[in-house]
């Protein structure tokens, strides 16, 4: 859940729960805390929807985990929005946006019209942050099945399907009450389309909506999903009433409001406001998760069952119990054996694929950008030198994220952050690029031929231009240029 939806304290407590539980949070679309930046690379994902409020090359290297939001389930079609009276300072500052002003994330189809789009969009976070796993959160909608597998195609890591039920402070009455399908109805057809398209290993499938209970998790486990999500939940466990009104900002629980104390809150005439404590709710919301995973280790100790990944798929273990005559389980429930008997109408194993002759293997997609990077890397940190003539009359429209990996490389340098050996992507030096380095702004990606990445920072200039000084140079060679003093007066 984003900051601006959420208050600060329960941000950084959701945030560090996860942490203390080894489990995942994602920060909700609209930037990170600056004091978050990198604290919990492996237990925090970055979310980045199409308003792409606060996404910058350190945000996408602060984790290892990118989400892409297609969309929300508890209101498909729409894009988000943060009311303006919720845009406070800080808020403003972690979005790169204004205070006061509506921030408004449109239906994600104005930026990504194609499946070819979101593959480009996946190439290029994969390219500025090689070690980043990304995810691509979709609503769960009729024709989810053959969604999934065009995702699964444009190389996404994971597929995260949200049911109709939730909409942590943001969604409209109306969304609320009438649009989205159930989660569990998504995660049935996304894994059996994966399934019988070879593709389901390749790609994890994750789901949220209306998860309350152990008991929950287990069944979209069963009916396939790998990982499930909590959104309500942990709001309630820090204090939440239900009492629907998070979009006024005024949560008297200090939830989903950026009122921090008693006085500001009387200044607003807020009565019975109580502000949330960080060590209180951190430490409910541990209890809450500490529970519900012993519920799903005894229940799969009954089972009989060692990991919890071996449920993934096992709808043979549900079975319908009540409400016989409104609705007809029996064909959600079915068993994925029994499902695959039936003639498949389309079904390519991927043994099947190994046998196509592909032709001639080319370079793959945005390989220079990670050799000009590794190259320009080395030469500042081995050899010091301040501007690099980099030669080759082989760029083409593949390499159009030029300059990408660059800077995911030089923001990796800049921070210090606790990442392992061997970050920042094939080849080089990246374990001497760790020294801070003051005077350069990393704080934009470049540009690429489908502006994925769109905020303005005078001091990059330099970066933006350099792909198209590339491309230009389409035969010749070409003085990469860059910022004076850097790295040689810094190192
Ligand atoms: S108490 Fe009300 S306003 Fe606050 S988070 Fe819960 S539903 Fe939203």
């Amino acid at each position: 859940m984003s900051f601006g939806s959420q208050g600060e304290v329960a941000y950084h407590a959701y945030a560090e729960a996860a942490y203390r539980l080894n489990m995942i949070s994602l920060n909700g679309e609209g930037g990170e805390i600056p004091d978050l930046f990198g604290k919990y690379p492996f237990n925090r994902g970055i979310q980045i929807a199409s308003g792409r409020f606060g996404i910058t090359a350190e945000t996408i290297n602060s984790n290892n985990l990118l989400e892409i939001k297609v969309g929300q389930g508890a209101k498909p079609g729409e894009g988000g929005h943060l009311p303006d009276r919720k845009v406070t300072q800080k808020v403003a500052a972690a979005r790169h946006a204004h205070p006061g002003v509506d921030l408004i994330s449109p239906s994600n189809n104005h930026d990504i019209y194609s499946i070819e789009d979101l593959a480009q969009f996946i190439e290029e976070l994969k390219t500025i942050n090689p070690k980043a796993r990304v995810a691509v959160k979709v609503p769960v909608v009729p024709g989810i099945g053959i969604i999934a597998i065009g995702i699964a195609k444009a190389d996404a890591d994971i597929i995260y399907l949200t049911g109709y039920d939730g909409g942590t402070g943001a969604a409209r009455q109306h969304s609320l009450r009438y649009v989205g399908l159930p989660a569990e109805i998504g995660v049935v057809e996304a894994h059996r389309a994966l399934s019988e398209s070879g593709l389901r290993g390749k790609v994890e499938i994750w789901a949220d909506g209306g998860v309350r209970s152990g008991a929950d998790v287990l069944k979209l486990m069963c009916l396939g999903a790998n990982r499930v999500g909590f959104g309500t939940l942990p709001m309630v466990a820090i204090g939440c009433t239900i009492c629907r009104d998070c979009q006024l900002g005024t949560c008297h629980t200090g939830i989903t409001t950026q009122i921090e104390t008693t006085e500001e809150a009387t200044a607003a005439g807020l009565k019975h406001f109580v502000p949330r404590d960080f060590d209180q709710a951190t430490q409910a919301l541990v209890n809450l998760f500490s529970e519900i995973g012993e519920g799903i280790k005894d229940t799969l100790a009954r089972l009989g069952i060692k990991r919890a990944q071996d449920i993934v798929g096992r709808s043979d273990l549900l079975m319908q119990i009540s409400h016989y005559e409104q609705i007809d389980l029996n064909a959600l429930l079915m068993p994925m054996d029994e499902y695959m008997a039936k003639p498949i109408p389309i079904s390519l194993p991927m043994n099947e694929m190994a046998e196509i002759d592909r032709g001639p293997l080319h370079r793959p997609r945005n390989h220079l950008t990670t050799v000009i990077s590794n190259l320009v890397m080395e030469s500042f940190t081995t050899y010091r030198q301040d501007s690099i003539l980099f030669e080759d009359d082989k760029v083409t429209p593949v390499d159009r994220a030029l300059g990408t990996h660059l800077t995911g490389a030089l923001t990796r340098f800049r921070h210090n952050w606790a990442w392992p050996p061997g970050h920042g992507g094939i080849g080089g030096h990246r374990e001497t690029w760790r020294q801070p380095l003051d005077g350069i702004d990393t704080r934009s990606v470049p540009a690429t031929a489908l502006r994925f990445f769109s905020i303005p920072s005078p001091a990059m200039a330099w970066a933006r231009i350099m792909p198209t000084r590339f491309i230009s140079a389409w035969k010749g060679a070409h003085r990469m240029v860059l910022p004076r003093g850097f790295p040689a007066d810094a190192l």
